[in-house]
């Protein structure tokens, strides 16, 4: 089952809203409609989300002019991220990047202020006025210092450097500029973690359950991203081919999906390139199998295999190819080279090679 839902596409990025984003979507306005809470305040909290997705928006467009494939903007209840590829280990670009969300957000709540200014609805600019929402009245002088208040608080809190958020992006981009990546991103994840634990204590003091949630994701998400920046040194260099399965075994179209199953227990491979005419048409996994009732696997393979084929070049880098797996959240990738299938590639292989890196690593 899909986990979320396209709403829209803004510059080719198509956004998606998580289920349990959309369940309090409808908590919300059920409440509103209910009278729990007023429209106005169910409004300005979709005005929220509406200023998270321009500010995921401005770090994916920026990240796209670099050439960094983005695959989409997902909505989740706590704020939105950006499902994008690998960005560039280059501080430069990095630092654009990670000040792109930011920077919009200030922006707007600039415009927001001289548009107050311009049509003198300066009697709202008061801090307190901010989180006013209990007015019944359409007001535009409230709406805009309310949209002002949600751009900066967002902008701003992005800036802190709490790793891996946007501000410890551009402190590790800062380190990077005269030090090994890797120990950027480690003093970067570090300062990170610290920063987390403060914000859940804060959290706790105040009652606040969304600050604590977003905490205890820093948390976990400065050692996710540090570990997979240590990974990806390790196999810096290190070329598909280099790391690759050369003798594939594969199956046909028309193999049956019980004679593809007995080959897996008997030569221990969980999934097969599907060939016919020496043209790579799919790829068939134990998973797939396993889907189908016992009773009905004597369809062909065709019938149940995967015909949308994420690929493997032999002089791809091994980094890109592991983050691509992890990422698609699949075992293998074919290997393919002028159309021809020239190898196999497995999470396997690579989580061997990472193990034989490291005991090179300590043995030296
Ligand atoms: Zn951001």
């Amino acid at each position: 089952m899909k986990s979320s839902l396209k709403i829209f596409t803004v510059f080719g990025i198509p956004i998606e809203l998580h289920i349990s984003f959309l369940l309090l979507m409808i908590i919300i306005y059920a409440a509103a409609f209910a009278g729990f809470i007023s429209f106005y305040l169910a409004f300005l909290i979709t005005l929220i989300f509406v200023t998270v997705i321009i500010h995921e928006l401005s770090h994916s467009y920026v990240a796209k002019r670099y050439g960094v494939g983005i695959e989409r903007i997902i909505l989740f209840p706590i704020g939105g991220v950006s499902a994008m590829e690998e960005i560039p280990k280059d501080p430069g670009k990095e630092l654009k990047i990670a000040l792109a969300g930011p920077l919009t957000n200030i922006v707007i709540a600039a415009i927001c202020f001289l548009l107050i200014l311009v049509f003198g609805y300066t009697e709202f600019l008061k801090l307190s006025y901010i989180f006013i929402i209990a007015l019944e009245e359409y007001n535009w002088g409230l709406f805009l210092t309310n949209f002002l208040g949600v751009n900066l608080i967002l902008g701003i809190f992005n800036l802190l450097p709490a790793f891996p958020m946007d501000g410890g992006r551009i402190l590790r981009a800062y380190l990077a500029r005269n030090r090994d990546y890797v120990i950027a991103t480690k003093t970067a994840a570090k300062i990170g973690k610290q920063f987390a634990i403060l914000m859940a204590l804060t959290g706790v003091v105040l009652f606040n359950l969304i600050l604590i949630l977003i905490a205890i994701f820093i948390y976990l998400g400065a050692d996710q991203e540090y570990q997979a920046i240590l990974v990806s040194s390790m196999l810096e260099g290190l070329r598909v081919k280099d790391i690759m399965t050369r003798k594939v075994e594969t199956v046909t179209p028309d193999n049956t999906v019980n004679e593809t199953l007995y080959k897996m227990f008997k030569k221990r491979h969980m999934g097969y390139p599907v060939i016919e005419k020496d043209k790579l048409v799919g790829i068939i996994t134990f998973d797939d199998i396993s889907r189908i009732p016992e009773d009905k696997r004597d369809i062909t393979v065709k019938e149940i295999m995967s015909k949308e084929l994420i690929l493997a070049h032999p002089d791809e880098g091994v980094a890109t190819v592991f983050e691509k797996i992890n990422r698609k959240a699949v075992g293998r990738l074919p290997v393919v080279e002028n159309d021809q299938l020239v190898g196999i590639v497995s999470k396997t292989d690579v989580v061997r090679t990472l193990e034989m890196l490291e005991k090179q690593r300590i043995g030296s």
